[in-house]
């Protein structure tokens, strides 16, 4: 999902003022901004605008024309000159030598963004190939059992549906395979990667990754502390719950379970081990009216956003979902390509929630470079908010939707909300702390690190003797590196505003009662606390604004320790 037009962003923690302010910085400052404000916004828009057409199209010459405005954008953001200019007055930011809040902010904003180009050209070419050669070798790899190949779909159906623990353990270990061929390849890139953060000033390249986002690893990894020791037991409690029936399907002792019982092969997705057709209300409701309903009723509406959508599915077009803001002036669009089930009523409810977090709801007083979202974390954890009313009885209920058998489906949807919510918490574990090992130290045993990590934080059983690569049959390890925390922060967010809401518009309900129906505070609330400072505070000084407190894991978890 693209939500963002430019580089997630940044904050760091800004130095004490040491210098009084200086006019002159500040008009510098100005002066800095809209220069790049004159030279960058029209190819914002073409980009976006190109991106958009090729993804409803899939034309090829949209294609490029996105590349190559692209790579207009990175040469105008790679240019030395400018840069130097920039740095210096990021220092000038540093040292309160800007007089004026909003345009600090927009220099912090703008030298991240331009730090992340600095990388050496010479080296960028080679990590970009040797990703791209891994990414190569991903897309060829076909698992291999008794001679056949199978397809990704094949793989992930044997493992939801095959009782043959023989048969589950062939499948599972054919599809690490490909973290054998990739492996040298990966520690190349690492190596690559972290060479040209090094170049840069940092330690590593999680390290840099983690900098241009304004985060850093340290109080990641203490967040992450506290979202175990919050999760683990409820973790615990609902794994037994589905390893029993794991296990009576295979017809294997619980405690003799193992990495292929589960239903995907990282055990990253809520096993689908409980009788629930989560479907069937949506089967014949009109999932966007309930949108337009939804969102209007919580004043908020997107009649505007529909109106310049793509939703449905066509020929050429991305089977994806996503949200874009193309001009930051209020032109916000949907792709999506519905169908009558749950999972686009979920989907579309957390598209729509990017596009009421957006320039349409941003003052246009919000200087251009700093309209937008927060941060990633605060954009998807919006959209997270929204999405969870899709498992809710109450607010189908309320949105009129009919449920044939309610108590059956209320069980269900709680019971699958909470186990994927809960999984996805533990997997992010791995990912996250896997990763800041790998880069900080390439050359450990990383086979051993793994599974220490998948045993710790998943509760699997290491295969007995098993010593190869599995962290590298993770494509997001390769293409998407440094990212998934992103969106376990969301959740915390999404969480977090959520009990926000509860306290400060419905007087102190609990919040697992609350579900916004046609309730106009809501929207003003959100508008207020959350769309309104777009990019003028970090991600940090938003949750404060917002909730009240720093982001946490505790309204998170008191959402699985409530029933
Ligand atoms: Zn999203």
């Amino acid at each position: 999902m693209r939500v963002t037009c430019l580089p997630p962003l940044i904050g760091l923690l800004l130095m004490p003022p040491t210098a009084p302010a200086s006019p002159a910085a500040t008009e510098d400052a100005k002066t800095f901004v809209a220069a790049h404000e004159a030279k960058m916004r029209p190819l914002d828009v073409k980009a976006g605008l190109a991106w958009w057409n090729a993804n409803t199209t899939g034309k090829d010459e949209d294609y490029k024309l996105k590349e190559e405005v692209q790579n207009q954008i990175d040469l105008a953001l790679s240019d030395k000159a400018t840069f130097a200019k920039l740095k210096a007055l990021k220092e000038a930011a540093d040292k309160g030598e800007i007089d004026d809040a909003v345009t600090a902010r927009g220099i912090v904003v703008l030298y991240l963004m331009y730090l992340e180009k600095q990388l050496d050209p010479e080296l960028m070419k080679q990590i970009t190939a040797k990703a791209n050669a891994v990414e190569k070798k991903f897309n060829v790899y076909r698992a291999k059992v008794d001679g056949k190949e199978l397809a990704d779909s094949q793989v992930r159906e044997a493992l939801k549906k095959s009782t043959d623990s023989k048969r589950r353990q062939a499948v599972w270990e054919a599809s690490k395979g490909v973290g054998a061929d990739v492996a040298a390849d990966l520690k190349e890139l690492v190596t690559l990667r972290n060479k040209a953060a090094v170049a840069l000033g940092f330690k590593n390249f999680h390290a840099m990754s983690l900098y241009l986002n304004e985060q850093n690893g340290e109080e990641l990894i203490k967040l992450f502390d506290e979202l175990d020791t919050l999760t683990k037991e409820p973790f615990l409690t609902a794994k037994a719950e589905f390893d029993a029936k794991l296990a009576k399907n295979s017809e294997v002792a619980v405690k003799d379970l193992m990495p292929w019982h589960y239903h995907d092969p990282f055990f990253q997705e809520s096993p689908a081990v409980f009788d629930a057709n989560l479907d069937a209300p949506f089967a014949k409701a009109d999932i966007l009216k309930l949108c337009q309903d939804f969102y209007k009723g919580i004043g908020l509406p997107i009649d505007d956003v529909i109106a310049r959508s793509d939703l449905y599915e066509k020929k050429g077009k991305s089977p994806h979902a996503f949200c874009t803001d193309i001009d930051r002036e209020g032109d916000v669009r949907v792709l999506a390509n519905i169908v009558p089930n749950e999972y686009w009523m979920g989907t579309m409810l957390h598209e729509l929630g990017h596009s009421v977090y957006s320039s349409k709801n941003i003052p246009k007083s919000v200087p251009y470079v700093v309209r937008g979202e927060a941060h990633i974390l605060t954009t998807e954890g919006v959209a997270m908010q929204f999405e969870r009313f899709s498992k809710s009885l109450k607010w189908l209920g309320e949105m009129g939707v009919k449920v044939e058998n309610p108590a059956a489906f209320a069980v269900a949807a709680e019971k699958v909300r909470k186990n994927q919510l809960l999984i996805f918490s533990r997997w992010c574990q791995v990912m996250l702390r896997f990763e800041k090992a790998m880069y900080e130290n390439p050359e450990q045993d990383l086979n051993k690190l793994w599974w220490d990590m998948v045993e710790k934080y998943q509760g699997l059983t290491r295969p007995a003797g098993r010593n190869a690569p599995d962290y590298a049959s993770k494509i997001h390890v390769v293409s998407a590196p440094v990212y998934y925390h992103n969106y376990m922060m969301g959740q915390l967010f999404a969480s977090q505003v959520h009990h926000a809401v509860a306290r400060d518009v419905y007087k102190g309900a609990d919040p697992n009662t609350v579900t916004y129906v046609n309730e106009p505070k809501v929207g003003e609330f959100m508008k207020k606390k959350v769309f309104e400072p777009g990019r003028t505070l970090d991600w940090r000084g938003l949750t404060k604004f917002a909730t009240g407190s720093d982001l946490s894991a505790k309204a998170f978890a008191a959402d699985f320790s409530s029933k």
